[in-house]
């Protein structure tokens, strides 16, 4: 009986528990990162100049645009816990609750938007294809008989199965290891976004960007899809408003990629 009694306690304390923490914490998302004092966004770290890791820290373009907007939110940009996502890893990231929200060069298409929300965009990015500079390829349809490196889970997988859909694919997790691929001769080019392709161009001589752009990428913040997340969109799309108005996007931008355009 005393058994008995004890496990009804149990549950009924668990039970309890529960109540009062799901009454503390807000359901709407604006109201519980305020709540919380603290915002959990998706970055990533294998994506320079937008977000890698410099000194030890975060940093990069989309990490400012991360933190300018704990300082909106949250009255400090400080106020931000970053958890590392991939391009591969970052939906199921958002959509299981492990963040808030992906800054992580993210573009808004139909596929994702299925599944997800997106705010507006934040920048504009396009797909393109390096090269080491002795090579010959000067199109994205002379890959339709060479080898091709991707990334897995971004956009460039579609692009070079539309425009070159004999090429040799190869897929790799993260930016370090499909630019391996390109070191040792195992890959005739990658396809990225430009703005990532500049980050290797940057650190290592010997390679360029063939000037074509496949797409035009829009990048946004990603958050999840609900009513719970409407009012977080709407302040967060004040917030990319007001950057974009006061000039502090541009600022950024010019920081972290001065030189993107010059780089073909
Ligand atoms: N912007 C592209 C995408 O969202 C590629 C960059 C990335 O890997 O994040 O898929």
């Amino acid at each position: 009986m005393k058994k008995v009694s004890l496990l009804l306690l149990i549950i009924f304390s668990v039970f309890l528990s529960g109540c009062v923490n799901s009454s503390k914490e807000p359901k709407d998302m604006l109201s519980r990162i305020k709540f919380r004092n603290k915002i959990v966004i998706g970055i990533k770290k294998d994506s320079k100049p937008f977000g890698f890791t410099k000194n030890g820290e975060l940093a990069g373009f989309d990490v400012d645009v991360a933190k300018n907007i704990a300082k909106r939110l949250l009255g400090d940009d400080n106020l931000t816990e970053f958890v590392d996502v991939t391009a591969d890893s970052r939906i199921s990231d958002l959509n299981s609750g492990k963040v808030d929200i992906i800054i992580a060069t993210m573009s808004i298409n139909a596929k994702r938007a299925d599944i997800i929300d997106f705010t507006s965009p934040y920048f504009i990015a396009g797909q393109a294809l390096m090269i080491p500079e002795d090579s010959k390829l000067n199109s994205i349809e002379n890959l339709n008989t060479r080898k091709v490196g991707i990334i897995l889970g971004s956009t460039g997988e579609k692009t070079i199965r539309l425009l070159a859909p004999n090429a040799m694919v190869i897929g790799k997790r993260n930016y370090e290891d499909v630019f391996k691929l390109l070191k040792e001769n195992k890959v005739d080019a990658i396809l990225a976004d430009d703005t990532i392709l500049y980050g290797f161009i940057m650190d290592n001589k010997g390679y360029k960007i063939l000037p074509a752009r496949y797409t035009r990428e829009f990048y946004a913040i990603a958050l999840r899809q609900g009513e719970e997340n409407k009012e977080l969109k709407e302040e967060l799309n004040k917030i990319i408003n007001h950057m974009q108005q006061s000039g502090k996007l541009n600022r950024i931008k010019e920081k972290w990629i001065p030189n993107l355009q010059k780089t073909e």
